[in-house]
């Protein structure tokens, strides 16, 4: 088996397992997970990293990993009760798994199964591989200089996750700061955008020069994931954040009318974005700034540039400029993100960009 492989089974078995975390936690709390109450999610997220960082950290030691969340808010603000809900909710995706001789599990009393306990649940979280420091102090530009840097967001999209609808477990993995490797777990994504009522849950799969794979999560058949190739501008469909206040709704609108694109305007939380526009479901995915001083999380794009780039999709900035990872947690020199289904779409945006800005000055 070659490097690649192995990646992509380590990072999909895990996307699995994050995903059966994630619904469980869905499928625990039917209706009384109101906006208020934020532990349910707060679990989910913790939960899914664990899974996630435990996987990667055992499989590849020595691999660098840059993940959203710590464990020091769940430590606080878990108690007795979070704690034994989100350690249970770890070992029921791990199962039998959860014997891993060289991070300290122990046996689960009530079953004899090896299971973590809530300090090995927490370390998992932390785990952050080999980070040597940089000169300049910063722990996240000092995992950069290793060859392999994982970028995790264990659940992209909260806001989506606790409406019940769009979210995404995006496990990516920068080479020397460059996408490499993804794998985007969809679990409430329709299987046939068509049908939103039909079997839910789609996985991305990517990799450098190996093309993009769509996989049903409860199965049916995978296959290859194309980016769309319609020519007629008139035709290309637009996607964009749900959260106004993650964009700017008002400039995507301008920007549709300027370059004379009209095939629609659809709103999802979460890199599913990606997914859309790697299945040529959508041929522009426009996230322009928020504010002046916004910049973008690595997290929030590794796994989905990977999974559209490999589809055939073009990846940039909404100037059309590279994305660059090699800076740390954030893209500090980008403004915006555009996917789109290629160079003459990307071309055609970015100059609608200019007019609709222009216009709307
Ligand atoms: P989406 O569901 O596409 O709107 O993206 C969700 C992500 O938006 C979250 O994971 C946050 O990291 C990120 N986010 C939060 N605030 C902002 C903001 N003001 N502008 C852009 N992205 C944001
Ligand atoms: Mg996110």
């Amino acid at each position: 088996m070659t490097d690649v492989d192995r990646i992509l089974e380590v990072a999909q078995d895990a996307g699995r397992k994050a995903a059966a975390l994630c619904r469980a936690v869905h499928a625990s709390t039917p209706e009384s997970m109101d906006k208020s109450d934020k532990s349910p999610v707060t679990i989910a997220d913790y939960g899914s990293q664990a899974v996630i960082l435990r996987a990667i950290a055992s499989a590849f030691p020595n691999h660098a990993i840059i993940a959203e969340e710590g464990s020091e808010h769940l430590r606080e603000s878990a108690g007795a009760d979070g704690a034994a809900k989100i350690v249970k909710l770890v070992n029921d995706v791990i199962g039998g798994d959860g014997a891993n001789p060289n991070n300290g599990t122990k046996t689960d009393a009530n079953n004899g199964d090896l299971a973590a306990d809530f300090e090995q649940v927490c370390n998992w979280i932390d785990h952050a591989g080999p980070a040597t420091p940089a000169a300049n102090g910063d722990a996240a530009s000092a995992t950069l200089a290793h060859e392999f840097t994982w970028s995790i967001d264990p659940i992209d999209g909260t806001k989506g996750f606790l409406r019940r609808q769009q979210y995404a477990i995006a496990i990516g993995l920068l080479r020397n700061g460059v996408p490499f490797a993804g794998v985007m777990v969809c679990p409430n994504l329709p299987v046939d955008l068509g049908s939103p009522e039909g079997q839910k849950g789609v996985m991305y799969v990517a990799a450098d020069g190996r093309g993009t794979t769509r996989v049903p999560l409860d199965g049916g058949e995978s296959g290859p994931a194309n980016a769309s190739t319609n020519p007629d501008s008139t035709a290309w469909r637009v996607l964009g954040s749900v959260e106004s206040a993650h964009g700017d709704p008002a400039l995507v609108v301008k920007m549709m009318e300027e370059a004379n694109i009209a095939g629609g305007f659809v709103r999802y939380d979460s890199q599913v974005k990606y997914g859309i526009i790697a299945e040529g479901a959508a041929e522009v995915y426009l996230r322009p700034r928020s504010r002046p001083d916004y910049r973008e999380n690595i997290w929030d794009h590794v796994a989905g540039v990977i999974v559209a780039q490999e589809a055939g999709g073009l990846v940039t900035d909404t100037d059309g400029k590279p994305l660059d990872f090699t800076l740390g947690t954030k893209l500090t020199e980008n403004r915006g993100v555009l996917a789109t289904a290629g160079r003459a779409v990307t071309d055609a945006v970015v100059a609608g960009i200019a007019a609709a800005e222009k216009a709307l000055a």
